[in-house]
């Protein structure tokens, strides 16, 4: 069975890493030539909106999925008259743009930051009188790892953040007091069967995510059933399959919602070794019509990304219970280059076997 992918990342390299077990093999489209995933999978090079790229990736595929939510909307629905694509286009649209995915939860009863719609300066300034400063100002398109974001401390920072960003369709946020990040990952069967990953917790610097810690400690089974029931609705209202990825910010009030994303994403990265089935896996068990397999955790895990340089591997690998992942990229400030898993019994073994990894790759 060859599954096709939209995109030729890390996320679809460790796709198709999870997929060669179950006897899978796997067709890539990316416009980006030597992708982390083409060292072992077949890729082909093109842009995401030409019809022939599009059909020869398409070509004998069983289904179709993708590995970063801008795909074009048309072309995963021109896709989908060849074969299955999975999460369907519905969810892509529901999550390309903040403001219908803002509109979305509200419209399942589920709780987000306050917002606004921006269009004009003169939008900003009513937005910003009714959800008052501090407020985050978004792209509603394209924004990820923090882009496309300022934060308005006063009325008086209205007009450089407008001069930064404004011309584009934009969303006032109110800047939430969260206690911590936290993201639920969950996934769901063609058949409609279920699988939730305990929550995770996580920490971002520059907007890019640094660390999550899995499962999150200190989550009552009261939160974590909130965040299954904020996936399931949306798991239901999309008719989703496959693996859907939520973030939240956990306050005082409970969970609110700042964003999904319709794939495989980054605060799961941990699932590989520290849970019985990893999100890859179970994305492609879900698409392909296999069962579910179960997301418990297995220990304790800690997910460390590496960042813009490459850390003393051979360091790392000296440490108990620490799994490399290296995506085969060129170092570059900013990118993610791997990820290092560290696995422990228990949180106070994994402490410490952390206390070891950080130095090294974060120094
Ligand atoms: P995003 O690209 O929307 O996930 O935002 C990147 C990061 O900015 C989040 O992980 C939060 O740390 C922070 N952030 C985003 N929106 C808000 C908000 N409304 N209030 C406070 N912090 C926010």
């Amino acid at each position: 069975m060859t599954v096709a992918i939209l995109g030729a990342g890390q996320l679809g390299r460790m796709l198709a890493l999870a997929g060669y077990p179950l006897g899978l093999r796997f067709r890539l489209l990316d416009p980006a030539p030597a992708s982390p995933a083409a060292a072992l999978a077949e890729q082909l090079v093109g842009p995401f909106d030409q019809p022939e790229a599009l059909a020869q990736l398409a070509e004998g595929a069983a289904c179709i999925t993708y590995e970063f939510e801008n795909v074009p909307v048309e072309a995963a629905r021109l896709l989908d008259r060849h074969a299955p694509v999975l999460p369907p286009p519905a969810a892509l649209e529901a999550s390309q743009d903040r403001l219908v995915e803002k509109r979305f939860f509200q419209g399942l009863g589920v709780a987000t930051p306050p917002f606004a719609s921006v269009e004009s300066y003169a939008e900003l300034e009513a937005a910003l009188a009714d959800l008052g400063a501090p407020a985050v100002l978004k792209t509603r398109r394209m924004g990820y790892d923090g882009k496309g974001q300022q934060v308005i401390r006063s009325a008086g920072e209205a007009q450089a953040a407008w001069g930064a960003l404004g011309g584009q369709p934009l969303i006032l946020e109110g800047f939430v007091r969260f206690r911590r990040e936290l993201s639920i990952l969950a996934a769901r069967g063609r058949g409609g069967e279920l699988a939730f990953y305990p929550l995770v917790e996580n920490h971002h610097r520059e907007g890019i995510l640094r660390r999550s810690n899995a499962p999150a400690p200190g989550v009552s089974p009261a939160l974590q059933q909130q965040a299954e029931q904020i996936a399931q609705a949306a798991l239901a209202a999309l008719g989703y399959v496959g693996v859907l990825a939520i973030e939240l910010f956990e306050t005082e009030a409970g969970l609110l919602v700042n964003e999904m994303a319709p794939r495989v994403h980054n605060s799961g990265h941990w699932s590989i070794e520290g849970a019985e089935t990893s999100q890859f896996e179970n994305h492609l068990r879900a698409i392909c019509g296999m069962p579910l397999g179960s997301a418990a955790a297995r220990g304790h895990s800690v997910m460390l990304n590496i960042i813009g340089t490459l850390p003393d591997t051979e360091a790392l690998l000296r440490i108990p219970g620490a799994h490399l992942h290296l995506y085969g990229k060129q170092p570059r400030p900013g990118r993610k280059l791997g990820h290092l898993t560290v696995c422990a019994d228990t949180e106070a073994e994994l402490a410490k076997r952390v206390a070891l990894a950080e130095p090294l790759i974060a120094p």
